[in-house]
């Protein structure tokens, strides 16, 4: 090891020591000695230091012993005689400077919290669960430290999306003179946070103890390391946690100081700056630093020498692709055109068809393209996707459908929501000015379903319809297909299985839910039932649909199996503990965005109300279905609250264990009109075949009050039900 970086290592970590004394100082006379210290919402106290030393820091004077063990760690700054070569020496003065990064960063916490419109500070357990899951799973194989400062902020720009293309979380903390790439990544219109995976976590140096923080957490939370057990700690990183330092622009003594704490954790530095190189690997999977990379090719650098491996599937578009893009937004400002979402029609089917019929790689957009309408237009689509393959069968059909949407939000700058006939998304101006076109939607559905669907998939053709005519000629077809896909469950029930099944696709929007899918209860987007998730399950045995063995009931009328706890629990990354199938008041299923309907409860009416996404007006919950989806998706259970699939409305579980079908007071027009004749079925299989007309709609009111006494002229059955809170 050089020399060189060694003194300057250990003199930076004498000078972090130095500034978390001071700040110590500082805070106990402000607040006192037994202030509290935390960051928010943690079990893990400042997790650095209780994951490698087991100290809980708990109050401002529990800082003074973690202060005595930085000095004890910080070796004497090497001179002639006491150089040592090897690494021992810099990496105790680097476990000392995160020590004293993590107290500079606590007291902050105490009296002027380093959290602001930019910079988000440190990262609640719930985040670090749903993002460490993704960590364990492969879905991100870990993340990038960023510091320093970019060239230009376009330079800034492309280095962010070349590692956002290899998954990876970008964290960045530091600066260089008072600038941040941070900064020049806002001046390049870059949405910052954790839907985007890219988080500004702190101005200062010493915000990277975030980072390191997550890391130690991962580490405890999903390793199995016990808080004090700092070579298991350190060891579950260096092999599981994928991460490093990309250092740009002039390294000083503090960032050689934090980056010999990284290099205990086996994560190396890269950076474009001539800093002595540190080349002999060791404690590293590779090298510890490499200097002086030019920024064209300092991510492939990392890339490389952490050890990743990626594949990836160049998309032919021209512009960024992967699954960190899938958490963009474009709002109506940025948006160069749209498709659905309740103003045009738009759709998208998938069908198979035989070998002979699909020409594979034919993409073909029938109507106007990008190019022939104004900015801010709305046009109608139709995305109809053929497939073949000597291993295809229909079954297969409703699961490539249901890809389209991750897959073509995949795509930077291009937004999509909602299945089937209830799709909406949006491509960017900026898309467009990248050349972006309609045709690169087929683009993009054909080289994945091919290269994600291999066993079954051969032949892709996709045809995309942009004119009124053929796209309302084409959606009748597809509105059959999607018919006669949800009448295969009919007659199967929940008990004649002793397996369901599990859908964790919609993680990578909304990383802690789970749809659980029973035979009478499919998933909430309403375009996967229980016999979706059988096929998928066989198609891709650790695919997102697992099977769950019910086991043993805890409850049967609420729908609570331990099997299925356990599954949830686990899947959730611990954020949901217990799930009930059939009920909707107490740990109800979680929600992450897709349902088709939400449905709410209302305490007036002793009942609930169904809204559909098509429904734009006011609700008698008092707010519209945009605003409740804003409320009730996201991954969490919210009780009184569950987004479901129409179909589920008339099935005889239908929040059964809160009395039912009959609990139905109001309900949009329009979705009366489309589930018509399921619900005449239904109020003839309950015995009240007058029910339909005591359900409200708009017409009748907006709100519970103006519904009620019209409930009771009809004598709707939820007013003398059972309370439903109880
Ligand atoms: Fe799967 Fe549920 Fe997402 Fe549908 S909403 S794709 S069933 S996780
Ligand atoms: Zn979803």
């Amino acid at each position: 090891m050089s020399r060189i970086i060694a003194t300057a290592a250990i003199k930076g970590a004498y000078k972090e020591v130095a500034e978390a004394e001071r700040m110590f100082n500082e805070t106990l006379e402000a607040a006192g000695a037994t202030a509290k210290v935390e960051f928010p919402n943690t079990a893990y106290y400042l997790p650095i230091i209780y994951g490698l030393s087991g100290i809980k820091v708990e109050k401002v004077e529990d800082m003074a012993k973690v202060l005595d063990l930085c000095k004890e760690l910080l070796p004497p700054v090497p001179r002639a005689k006491h150089w040592v070569p090897y690494l021992g020496h810099a990496l105790d003065a680097g476990i000392a400077t995160l020590f004293a990064g993590e107290i500079i960063e606590g007291c902050k916490y105490v009296t002027n919290p380093p959290v602001d419109d930019i910079w988000l500070g440190a990262a609640d357990d719930v985040i670090m669960r749903e993002r460490g899951v993704e960590f364990v799973d492969g879905t991100a194989p870990g993340f990038c430290a960023l510091t320093g400062l970019a060239s230009s902020a376009e330079m800034a720009e492309k280095i962010l999306i070349e590692l956002l293309e290899k998954n990876l979380y970008v964290w960045m903390s530091g600066h260089i003179n008072g600038k941040t790439i941070t900064e020049q990544l806002l001046e390049r219109g870059r949405q910052l946070g954790w839907d985007t995976r890219t988080v500004p976590y702190g101005k200062e140096m010493s915000s990277a103890v975030y980072s390191l923080g997550f890391a130690a957490r991962a580490a405890m939370s999903f390793g199995g390391a016990q808080p004090g057990d700092f070579k298991k700690v350190l060891r579950y990183n260096k092999n599981r946690i994928f991460a490093f330092v990309l250092a740009l622009d002039y390294v000083d003594e503090q960032k050689y100081a934090y980056a010999a704490g990284a290099i205990n954790y086996g994560f190396p530095t890269i950076a474009n700056t001539p800093i002595p190189e540190i080349l002999p690997t060791g404690v590293c999977t590779y090298e510890h630093v490499v200097s002086n990379v030019p920024e064209e090719e300092i991510v492939q650098k990392c890339v490389e020498v952490r050890g990743l491996k990626i594949q990836i599937t160049k998309v032919p578009i021209p512009m960024a692709y992967g699954p960190a893009f899938e958490g963009e937004r474009i709002r109506k400002e940025d948006m160069y055109v749209q498709f659905g979402g309740n103003i045009t029609p738009a759709f998208e089917y998938v069908r198979m068809r035989e070998m002979d019929e699909v020409t594979d790689g034919k993409i073909e957009v029938i109507g106007p393209e990008i190019d022939d309408v104004e900015e801010g237009a709305a046009l109608p689509l139709g995305i109809v996707v053929e497939v073949a393959g000597r291993k295809m069968q229909e079954d297969f059909e409703s699961i490539l459908e249901r890809q389209c949407h991750h897959l073509i939000n995949g795509a930077e700058g291009v937004w999509h929501m909602g299945q089937r006939d209830i799709v909406w998304t949006r491509i960017s101006k900026k898309a467009k000015e990248k050349g972006f076109k309609i045709k690169h939607y087929g683009e993009i559905l054909h080289a994945k379903l091919l290269s994600d669907f291999p066993a079954i998939v051969d032949k892709v053709q996709v045809t995309i319809y942009t004119n009124e005519e053929d796209v309302a000629k084409w959606l009748e077809i597809a509105r059959q297909a999607y018919r006669y896909r949800d009448e295969k469950t009919a007659g199967m029930t929940d008990e004649s299985v002793d397996t369901f099944y599990s859908c964790t696709l919609c993680q990578s929007f909304a990383p802690t839910h789970v749809c659980v899918i029973t035979p009478e209860r499919l998933g909430l987007c309403g375009a996967y039932n229980w016999l979706d998730g059988k096929a998928a399950y066989e198609i891709d045995p650790t695919g997102p649909n697992q099977p769950i063995k019910k086991g043993d009931p805890i409850d049967e009328v609420k729908g609570q199996w331990k099997n299925v706890n356990d599954f949830v629990r686990e899947k959730s990354g611990g954020v949901s503990e217990k799930f009930n199938a059939y009920t909707m008041m107490e740990d109800p299923m979680t929600s992450c965005g897709c349902f088709e309907c939400i449905v709410a409860f209302l305490p007036l009416c002793n009942g609930v109300m169904i809204v559909n996404r098509e429904y734009g007006g006011m609700t008698p919950c008092g707010m519209t279905f945009s605003t409740l989806a804003g409320s009730v998706g996201g991954g969490a259970q919210t009780p009184g609250f569950i987004g479901i699939g129409k179909v589920y409305i008339t099935s005889k579980k239908f929040i059964s264990a809160d009395g039912g079908f009959q609990r139905i007071v109001w309900m949009p027009k329009a979705l009366k009109e489309t589930l018509h004749e399921q619900l005449v079925r239904r109020c003839e299989e309950i015995g009240d075949p007058d029910f339909i007309n005591k359900i409200a709609d708009e017409d009748v009111g907006e709100t519970e009050e103006e519904i009620l006494p019209w409930l009771e002229e009809k004598g709707h059955p939820a007013l003398t039900m059972e309370p439903m809170l109880t």
